[in-house]
């Protein structure tokens, strides 16, 4: 394992360019479920490719919004975990780094790394289901059946985040793909690597000259193309990672005598 350690590190000088994309799983041990794992509790028997539909929205809003619901209040009583706070810690020590997320949980923020491109909106927010802009939940107006409307057009207000089916924002995304076509190394952690676009992403930084590297319990699509692999859970391989970056590329500068 020293030896993937030391390729991985190699490639990571604090002049390298470094893109980092998260899916569920890096969420997973802070005690939020990813949707592709065993699910658990209340909602076990919902699927969320199902739920997480304008679809399902259109047909049962109760349905959907509560379910964002239950997932707002579990997102609220949980905190950011060690994989996390090492991302953060990267940002800090390479400039130029980018983190991008398929998350919705804001717990990278919280974590403080200082910019985020969220390639699937945020759990916190709302905006009109017919106007598209987001709404202060402090200005929706109640209606009679637990659900909120925009004060604007009355229509119901909806979670800010994509659904299945539907186009990304428009900007993270162009964003993330200039940045993944640019990177010396791209991460890959703790997705699945198969809800597209960003699936693409990590091809794409490959095929651009890239670095790749998984870090994921299990396998994936993209685990036959990764130059280097960390099977592991994010919350222990990514504290170690940062380990061994700072062994590496911090040994020099000692007190300076
Ligand atoms: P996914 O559920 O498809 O896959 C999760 C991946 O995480 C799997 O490959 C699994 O092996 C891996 N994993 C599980 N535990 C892990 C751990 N401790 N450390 C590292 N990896 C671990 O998730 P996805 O690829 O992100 O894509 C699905 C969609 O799910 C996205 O659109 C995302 O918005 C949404 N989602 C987000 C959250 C969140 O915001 N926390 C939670 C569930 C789903």
């Amino acid at each position: 394992m020293q030896a993937e350690w030391d390729k991985i590190t190699a490639h990571l000088p604090p002049s390298a360019r470094v893109v980092v994309l998260t899916g569920a799983g890096v969420s997973e041990e802070s005690g939020i479920p990813t949707f592709r794992d065993p699910q658990t509790g209340l909602w076990a028997q919902y699927d969320p490719m199902v739920l997480a539909t304008a679809e399902a929205f259109a047909r049962d809003p109760k349905l959907v919004w509560d379910w964002y619901e239950w997932r707002r209040e579990a997102r609220r009583n949980v905190q950011p975990n060690a994989g996390h706070r090492a991302l953060a810690e990267l940002a800090q020590n390479i400039p130029q780094f980018v983190l991008v997320t398929q998350n919705i949980d804001g717990l990278h923020r919280l974590a403080g790394s200082p910019e985020v491109i969220e390639l699937h909106g945020n759990l916190q927010r709302n905006k009109c289901s017919r106007e598209n802009v987001v709404i202060d939940r402090a200005r929706a107006r109640p209606t009679e059946n637990g659900l909120l409307a925009c004060p604007n057009c009355g229509a119901l207000l909806r979670p800010d985040v994509v659904w299945f089916g539907e186009m990304l924002p428009r900007e993270a995304l162009s964003c993330a793909i200039g940045e993944a076509e640019r990177c010396d190394v791209f991460f890959s952690v703790g997705t699945s690597a198969v809800v597209e676009p960003a699936a693409s992403l990590p091809r794409l930084a490959k095929q651009y000259g890239a670095f790749l590297v998984e870090i994921n319990p299990r396998e994936t699509p993209i685990s036959g193309m990764a130059d280097a692999t960390v099977h592991g859970k994010s919350g222990e391989v990514l504290p170690e990672l940062m380990r061994q970056w700072r062994l590496r590329w911090l040994k020099q500068s000692g007190p300076g005598e």
